[in-house]
């Protein structure tokens, strides 16, 4: 089978949250099944020149976007056994950032139909288009409203994942005519028409034969007022066509006995291990080399990732014997806010501003509490992450966090971390103390620790259910196709 990712970013080429994380994983996992994967991309200006170089330019041409006429330049990178495309227009993606520029309705655009336009191209039909997330939403609608009328594009089927609803790339009702050259029979609630906008998410939810989304418990979620983002009616109506794949990590990047990022990768025993890292991140940030819990948070600072009730709770976290490091970059109301804490209580919390993957990974081996208290979570690697390094997590029992961490049962010792059910900044605080309390009771934890290291969240399992997908999809248009 044939499917094409088409997806806004990737690792190792360029990263700003876990979307990176999975399309950089899951297609190698749905490759070693046999299928044919490809991935296809903006050319970044920032993703690192040693990659760039290694770019071969396939094709030449221009993509309409509404009234104008773009250049779009195919360059294709195999690397490690997987077929790369990036899409190359420096007007658009040779910038610093990633997302949030004005044009970023245009920017993305421009993609969706370069992504269609590129097909013919490279003579290439994939069976499955594979889209992620809003910056790729209007593949789906392009190509069931203008494409399938030619032959060649007739076959495909297009999955759409949702990474997460809060992004939905909604834009003026003129972008209809303005970007894609669309009438107003579009502007319709059952078409684009969204709260008197357009919205290109919803172009997908109503178009793609599949929706997946990224944990069994957000896909309920999501169906409701509360985590719907004014999308739930959609979705519930989509019901039959919607499932729940819970995201795995790549065991290749995230590994504490292979990880090359890491001072002490895992020898024999888990304590020592554990140990030799927490000092290696103690002397790195000037801490007290002490034998107390030290809590991390890796993590954007937005509210959906719980910053609020961190900030409620502060005061009363410091009056505890921790120590607590922060990585991250997000919205400035919180950065502010974590540097000043750190210059009040700086023997004991660090607020380290920005990104860095060697640190997190770091920090993912040193800390012994991973907390993420989010207001919602779609899937949640960081979780994920830190257990593979033996980390506890403490967090809300929302989406994936929820389908993930199982709290810790002090009568039966059944649970792999700890978490509470409101989002409520006094319910996470008593949530830490109780881990705090456990961190030294020392068998209750190094069987934590263990239990946690033990879990299995690699792709295998989910990757099988996407095959399912694509197979299911595939075979009803062929049994159609024979009739
Ligand atoms: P998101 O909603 O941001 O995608 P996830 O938990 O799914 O959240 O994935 C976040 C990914 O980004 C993880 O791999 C995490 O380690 C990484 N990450 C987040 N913030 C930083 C940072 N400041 N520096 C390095 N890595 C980070």
């Amino acid at each position: 089978m044939k499917v094409l990712f088409a997806v806004s970013e990737c690792v190792p080429f360029i990263k700003s949250g876990g979307l990176a994380d999975v399309a950089g994983s899951l297609p190698k996992e749905l490759q070693n099944s046999g299928d044919d994967v490809r991935i296809i991309m903006p050319k970044y200006g920032t993703i690192p020149d040693s990659y760039k170089q290694e770019m071969k330019k396939k094709a030449e041409f221009n993509v309409r976007v509404g009234w104008r006429n773009q250049y779009c330049g195919i360059e294709e990178y195999v690397y490690q056994n997987m077929t790369f495309y990036f899409i190359d227009n420096e007007q658009y993606f040779k910038r610093d950032r990633l997302y949030g520029y004005d044009d970023d309705g245009e920017r993305f655009a421009y993609f969706n139909q370069a992504v269609l336009e590129s097909l013919p191209q490279l003579s290439y039909y994939p069976d499955i288009i594979h889209c992620h997330d809003w910056h790729t939403g209007m593949i789906p609608f392009l190509l069931k409203r203008k494409y399938q009328n030619l032959e060649e594009f007739s076959q495909i089927k297009t999955v759409f994942t949702i990474h997460n609803l809060q992004f939905q790339g909604i834009m003026p009702r003129e972008a209809l005519k303005d970007l894609f050259d669309l009438d107003d029979r579009y502007f319709h609630i059952d078409e684009l028409e969204f709260y008197g906008n357009i919205n290109f998410m919803k172009g997908a939810l109503i178009a793609a034969d599949k929706i997946t989304t990224v944990s069994p418990t957000y896909m309920n979620e999501i169906q409701n007022d509360y985590y719907g983002e004014k999308l739930n009616g959609v979705l519930a109506a989509r019901r039959a066509d919607l499932s729940g794949i819970l995201n795995g990590i790549d065991e290749e990047v995230y590994h504490p006995v292979h990880d090359k990022n890491i001072i002490h990768p895992l020898r024999s025993s888990v304590v020592p291990y554990k140990q030799a890292n927490k000092v290696h991140i103690q002397q790195r940030f000037a801490l007290p080399v002490k034998e107390i819990p030290l809590i991390t948070m890796i993590t954007r600072l937005t509210k959906q990732k719980g910053l609020e009730l961190v900030r409620a709770v502060f005061h009363d976290m410091m009056l505890e014997d921790i120590q607590m490091i922060v990585l991250g970059t997000g919205d400035p109301e919180f950065e502010q806010f974590l540097r000043e804490m750190e210059y009040q209580y700086g023997d004991k919390f660090k607020a380290y501003i920005g990104f860095d993957e060697e640190l997190a990974h770091q920090l993912y081996a040193g800390a012994d509490i991973f907390l993420m208290p989010s207001k919602f979570e779609p899937c949640g690697l960081g979780q994920l992450i830190a257990m593979k390094y033996g980390t506890v997590p403490v967090v809300r029992e929302t989406g994936g966090l929820n389908d993930t961490v199982q709290s810790f049962n002090e009568f039966t010792w059944e649970g792999n971390g700890f978490s509470f059910t409101n989002f409520n900044a006094h319910d996470m605080l008593n949530t830490l103390r109780r881990a705090i309390h456990f961190y030294y009771e020392k068998a209750v934890w190094t069987h934590l620790v263990e239990t946690a290291m033990e879990m299995n969240y690699s792709w295998s399992q989910s990757a099988s259910k996407y095959l399912e997908l694509y197979e299911n999809l595939v075979s009803r248009s062929e049994m159609y196709v024979h009739k």
